[in-house]
């Protein structure tokens, strides 16, 4: 498979400055060296808990924020150097659904005025030209061409996030950046999205971003899985693989923690403990030494490079990694 998507030491630092203060503004880095690549149809899962850069990292690929540094390189062409007339037109080819489709919806504005939108956006259609294209994306997602004339309110959760799928579709994108877009939803219908989304992207070779803190729905909907903790990738492979043998220590205190149906299958626990550290303020050394059972003296001196493990697919950052 070739590559879709290369990011390439990405970094956001955003400065936040005091107001009515004399203490000096202070510099938060959100995300650090980040890289990776996406491969077209491939689905590359992004796990971390809350506050790793996850949500940065989407926003930074899909240009609603500028990286401090790094490269996002596109189909082969670097989005952070291009004219703004050529981003628009590279846009329409990388979509984004969002967590709650309540609000990433307009509730003053038809289902069909909603979907419409981008083709007038990017291609100048009217919203009369555009409606056979509509009726014909909201089949695709398993919704009536009746949908056209209603609103967000009158569609449950799953209709929502279907309709929000539709949208993202609507442009034909090669990528879709996924930001915990099941994690709203039920589980029952979290299975069905997951499998829409599934035959959606056999049927026309997408590759999906999939940003989630639920290790069951990565394990199975992700092809590869990059691990984040305070704004760098720590773990980084395939999916099964990985979840599997864990050799960070903080990928396994997050395999761990997740609930496992058969409880004589349950592992002995590496549970984590304390918070996750401030960004304005990270440890020294590898940022997640506080909390890590495996840690050394070397740890809160040196950060750890990510690496590859021999010819494996697999890449870690740590000093001591786990067998
Ligand atoms: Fe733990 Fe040290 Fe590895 Fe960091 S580098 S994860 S502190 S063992």
């Amino acid at each position: 498979m070739s590559d879709l998507l290369t990011v390439e030491n990405l970094g956001k630092t955003f400065t936040s400055r005091r107001f009515l203060s004399l203490r000096p503004d202070y510099q938060v880095t959100a995300l650090r060296d980040v890289s990776f690549t996406v491969a077209k149809g491939e689905t590359v899962g992004v796990v971390g808990e809350s506050g790793c850069g996850k949500s940065t990292l989407a926003r930074c690929v899909l240009d609603l924020i500028a990286p401090t540094t790094g490269a996002v390189r596109f189909d082969g062409t670097d989005l952070t150097t291009l004219a703004s007339a050529e981003k628009r037109a590279m846009r329409g080819r990388i979509q984004m659904v969002f967590q709650d489709p309540y609000s990433s919806l307009n509730s003053k504005r038809s289902i069909g005025r909603t979907l419409a939108e981008p083709l007038y956006v990017h291609k100048g259609i009217r919203y009369r030209d555009a409606l056979p294209r509509v009726r014909e994306v909201l089949g695709e997602v398993g919704m009536p061409a009746s949908a056209v004339d209603k609103y967000p309110h009158e569609f449950s959760g799953g209709q929502r996030q279907r309709i929000a799928i539709a949208r993202a579709l609507i442009l034909e994108p090669d990528l879709i950046i996924a930001d915990e877009a099941v994690s709203a939803l039920d589980v029952s219908v979290q299975a069905q999205v997951l499998l829409l989304m599934r035959r959606i992207q056999q049927e026309r070779g997408l590759s999906y971003l999939f940003i989630t803190h639920d290790l069951g729905v990565l394990r199975n909907f992700c092809d590869r899985v990059l691990v984040m903790y305070l704004g760098r990738v720590v773990e980084s492979g395939p999916v099964g693989d990985l979840l599997e043998r864990p050799r960070h220590p903080y990928t396994r205190s997050l395999r761990d923690a997740a609930p496992v149906p058969d409880v004589s299958k349950r592992r002995a626990l590496a549970l984590l403990e304390g918070e996750i550290p401030s960004p304005a303020n990270p440890p020294s050394g590898c940022p997640f030494h506080p909390r890590c059972p495996r840690a050394t003296a070397i740890c809160s001196q040196e950060a750890p490079v990510l690496a590859d493990i021999e010819d494996t697919g697999r890449r870690v950052a740590c000093h001591n990694p786990e067998e």
